[in-house]
């Protein structure tokens, strides 16, 4: 197949494009071909030029704050053009709760300050190549970890006062932690007590106290899902699958990415029940 085709355009008003600039560049550096409608487009412009330049996507961005009125015209436009299938992403200066807005009314994805060119540039290849692999969003939470001085201490909160159930109690000698697993629906609380001074457990244990550790996500196709975050450029703690409880394979994203938050990404052999 050919060189993905994009359209990057600036509808209204707002008069800077070195953004728009740096995303043109981001894309081109992917190997896609983009063709930049330079400032202040009209809705009409920009559907017009994506239909003549036979776009596979359109990127649009915005600063000036009108892109609710300005993103939704261009989607029209395009329908009156029966050019309705050629998807129209998003980006800018614009608040996440405008984002289910411009969803609705048929932007395909915004993509927010914090995104990177890397992100973008993945989403569009998939967008334009479905039948490339896709890696599908977490499904839910596999467990969050709590870590205590002593699981013994600790556990008749979870299992008397809660009610919740006992499922087992599993010694990880690699990270020098013991863990008890206590069924909540079909996810999972785990309490954390350290076994050594070495284990950072303990570490976590001395600088914050008890309290909450990480979330851990069900991630399938680990592998391949930490080779996207790496190329996105989101900071690992493993860069490699390493062995976790009930024979699941984890990797641990560092809490830098997500808003001092410690994620888990926790991949379960296939057929088990976790
Ligand atoms: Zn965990």
């Amino acid at each position: 197949m050919g060189k993905i085709r994009v359209l990057i355009a600036k509808p209204g008003l707002d008069g800077h494009d070195r953004g728009a600039l740096v995303i043109a560049q981001a894309l081109r550096d992917h190997g896609m071909e983009v063709i930049y409608t330079g400032l202040r487009q009209s809705p009409v412009q920009i559907a017009q030029a994506a239909i003549q330049e036979d776009v596979d996507v359109i990127g649009l961005s915005s600063l000036s704050g009108a892109h609710k009125t300005l993103f939704p015209k261009v989607i029209e436009a395009l329908k009156e053009r029966h050019a309705a299938d050629i998807p129209v992403v998003g980006g800018g200066v614009i608040p996440a709760e405008d984002i289910p807005y411009l969803m609705e009314h048929g932007v395909q994805r915004i993509f927010t300050s914090g995104s990177s060119t890397e992100a973008l540039a993945t989403y569009i290849k998939q967008l334009v190549n479905p039948e490339a692999e896709k890696l599908k969003a977490p499904e839910k939470i596999a467990h969050i970890g709590i870590a205590v001085k002593q699981i013994d201490q600790a556990l008749s909160f979870y299992t008397d006062t809660l009610g919740l159930e006992l499922e087992g109690i599993e010694t990880i000698e690699t990270e020098g932690v013991k863990t008890a697993f206590l069924k909540i629906g079909s996810s999972r609380i785990e309490l954390l007590e350290p076994l050594t001074t070495e284990s950072p457990i303990y570490r976590f244990l001395n600088k914050r106290g008890e309290g909450i550790h990480h979330i851990a996500l069900e991630a399938d196709e680990l592998d391949e899902r930490l080779n996207t975050l790496k190329s996105e450029g989101i900071p690992l703690i493993n860069e490699e699958p390493k062995q976790g409880a009930h024979d699941s394979q984890v990797a641990f994203i560092h809490p830098k990415a997500a808003n001092g938050v410690l994620f888990e990404l926790c991949q379960h052999p296939k057929g088990s029940e976790a």
